[in-house]
């Protein structure tokens, strides 16, 4: 059930977060005007992203694309190199076809309206309150993992804010103190104060200007709040892939449109299956995706990167062609493909474990 606080509480709340956030708020480049365009991007940015993170590709995408004209009419190689590292390579490509829908329907403009923004592809209800709250200063709430944080902390909630309960009471809270003279300044408030106060791990309870509303902080259950639920198990995947070489150049390939990496580059390869060997794994891999008997000659590095709950160790081989493989690759599992120098590598986006033995090629001297 949402609490009901009294009137007087929900002001002083109100009124000490701006003063703090007045005070104490970041300086973000997106801050300095509050374009819904550049408002738009930060927001679907930030998410599952470091706020230092952000700010760095957020300034290199707006060099690259500085409004949504420059952004409709870029290359989709262009879109996605420009969010290599990011990971969620599709919010890259929703935010390419968004683009185009705006150019075409609504005159390079973000849309100020509830609906038409959630029609558009990668934007939610999250996202569509965001824009509409911090680009165009409109009443509406926001919820994310920092406001939920806050709330569960200042009403001690024992539901856990993830589940169907906890996020009604949380989004209830939310459009009650919602300041609707300044949704703008309040929403970015509590996000701010999560993000810089209310930390998950040692919040700074004693320069916290909600200090004396909290009810966590009173019951001592600051620790035990928010109740998350269980996470889920994390899954290891191991997989291998070849690095082959042939007159000086690296062969890499273009993963299919509709793959969960559609349009980024790799090294063909896959996953290992039961009882393989990392090198038999390659080799296997290699065949099926090229058409090409390889022949094995170091092994290179082993990378890992984590993606959602998975864990991913990447095993990769220098390979050679064998003799005779002189007809191009069969392209079983890839669109197109190309030769290129260790140092051209780099124009290509590719997916987080290919890319880290990418940065590494392109700083070795000779292949
Ligand atoms: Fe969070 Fe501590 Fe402030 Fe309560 S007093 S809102 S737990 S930082």
């Amino acid at each position: 059930m949402v609490p009901q606080p009294k009137e007087k509480d929900i002001s002083d709340v109100r009124a000490l977060i701006l003063a703090w956030f007045y005070r104490c708020q970041r300086s973000l480049p997106w801050r300095q005007n509050y374009h819904p365009y550049q408002v738009w991007i930060s927001e679907v940015m930030g998410q599952q992203t470091q706020m230092e993170r952000v700010v760095e590709y957020f300034t290199r995408w707006m060099r690259l694309f500085p409004d949504i004209t420059s952004l409709a009419l870029a290359p989709e190689q262009a879109v996605l190199k420009a969010w290599e590292g990011l990971g969620y390579y599709s919010r890259a490509r929703n935010i390419r076809r968004t683009a185009k829908i705006l150019q075409e329907e609504h005159q390079g403009q973000v849309p100020a309206d509830l609906q038409a923004l959630q029609a558009l592809p990668g934007i939610g209800p999250y996202t569509a309150a965001a824009i509409l709250s911090i680009g165009f200063n409109q009443p509406h709430p926001v919820v994310d993992a920092n406001v939920e944080r806050v709330f569960a902390r200042l009403y001690d909630l024992e539901e856990p804010v993830k589940g169907a309960a906890g996020k009604k009471t949380v989004q209830g809270l939310a459009a009650l103190f919602l300041d609707r003279e300044n949704p703008r300044a309040f929403n970015q408030a509590l996000m701010e104060l999560g993000a810089l106060v209310c930390m998950p791990k040692r919040p700074q309870c004693s320069t916290c200007p909600l200090q004396k509303h909290c009810l966590a902080f009173s019951r001592d259950t600051v620790t035990l709040r928010p109740v998350l639920g269980k996470r889920p198990d994390r899954v290891d995947i191991v997989m291998a892939c070849g690095i082959i070489q042939h007159n000086g150049l690296l062969y890499i390939q273009q993963r299919l449109a509709d793959d969960i990496w559609g349009g980024l580059w790799e090294f063909p390869g896959g996953r290992l299956e039961p009882g393989e060997t990392p090198a038999q794994g390659a080799l296997r891999e290699i065949l099926e995706e090229t058409g090409w008997q390889v022949q094995l000659e170091d092994a290179y590095r082993t990378v890992t990167h984590f993606y959602t709950r998975y864990r991913v160790t990447l095993h990769s081989f220098f390979c050679t062609l064998k003799e005779g493989q002189t007809r191009p690759p069969s392209l079983n599992a890839a669109s197109c493909y190309a030769w290129v120098n260790s140092r051209d590598l780099l124009q290509y986006p590719f997916p987080a474990g290919h890319r880290q033995l990418v940065m590494s090629l392109s700083n070795r001297n000779t292949l």
